[in-house]
């Protein structure tokens, strides 16, 4: 599993919690040798515990680099890879996992601040960020195959009511996802996407504007994923050799088919 992974510099976006989080830590676990991790999420405070962490705990190869990004924040993302220290810039993977729901409205009483940082987050945030990293993903041409591993939703596949948004920019993800990997493919860089139903992390508590009571209600009676379920399949994907793209996968718990 490793051994694709030795060397490797891997991006992930909202890594300061759940599927973002526990993805750092497997890939450090699973692939410790000259990995570097870049850790990037708001709240900076979370990133650096977890590169203490994963530094001090789990690996002690890999070298983590800690980064507050707002991805929605255009001009943030495009000063990321010039500004990270030389020996980061040139990204192999990267996970766009950063992303959100906010609100449970029916349509006609969305508001519009909701709506506004779903689509900031979920659709223009993931695209900044992966045109921040194409461009020296490209020029390095066939010695330089890398990942870009976007985390979708079943959402974008089966919408619901009172998820319109979330739902609509998640369908935006898999359609932008789609036309990418066509556009890449005479490349040797593999566009993923992996959809996770429901997984057990802050998210309800960010779609409840912060109520714990509510989003621990959302898990009563029912078994979700962990964020360390999707993880494994995230960091499982990008350690196929070269030639297997794991294009694409839906990952939910058996409650949920
Ligand atoms: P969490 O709320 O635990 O994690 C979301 C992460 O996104 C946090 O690290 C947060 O960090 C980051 N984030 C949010 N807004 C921004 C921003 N503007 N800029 C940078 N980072 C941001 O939820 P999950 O781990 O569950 O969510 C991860 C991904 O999985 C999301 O894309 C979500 O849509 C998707 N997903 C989740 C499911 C679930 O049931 N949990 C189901 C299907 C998909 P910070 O606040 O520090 O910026």
């Amino acid at each position: 599993m490793g051994k694709r992974l030795e060397g490797k510099t891997v991006l992930i976006t909202g890594a300061s919690s759940g599927i973002g989080k526990s993805t750092a830590q497997e890939f450090a676990r699973t692939s410790p040798k000259n990995l570097k991790l870049i850790l990037t999420a708001r709240r900076l405070d979370s990133l650096k515990e977890l590169a203490s962490e994963i530094t001090n705990e789990v690996g002690s190869g890999v070298q983590v680099l800690p980064v507050q990004l707002d991805v929605s924040n255009a001009s943030e993302v495009a000063h990321l890879i010039p500004n990270l220290p030389k020996e980061f810039q040139q990204i192999d993977v990267l996970v766009n996992n950063a992303g959100l729901v906010r609100g449970v409205d029916k349509v006609g009483d969305i508001k519009t601040a909701d709506l506004d940082v779903m689509f900031a987050t979920n659709v223009t945030g993931l695209i900044n960020v992966t045109q921040a990293v194409l461009p020296a993903m490209k020029a390095r041409g066939e010695a330089g195959a890398g990942d870009i591993i976007n985390v979708g939703s079943i959402a974008g596949r089966e919408p619901y009511p009172g998820g319109s948004i979330y739902c609509a920019t998640k369908a935006a993800v898999r359609s932008f996802t789609d036309a990418m990997r066509k556009e890449l493919i005479a490349t040797r860089i593999r566009v993923i996407e992996i959809d996770p139903g429901q997984v057990e992390t802050e998210f309800s508590v960010v779609r409840f504007y912060g109520d714990k009571d509510k989003a621990d209600a959302v898990y009563k009676g029912c078994e979700p994923l962990t964020p360390e379920d999707i993880a494994e399949v995230v960091v499982f994907t990008a350690g196929r050799r070269e030639n297997v793209v794991i294009a694409d996968t839906l990952i939910f718990p058996n409650h949920q088919a």
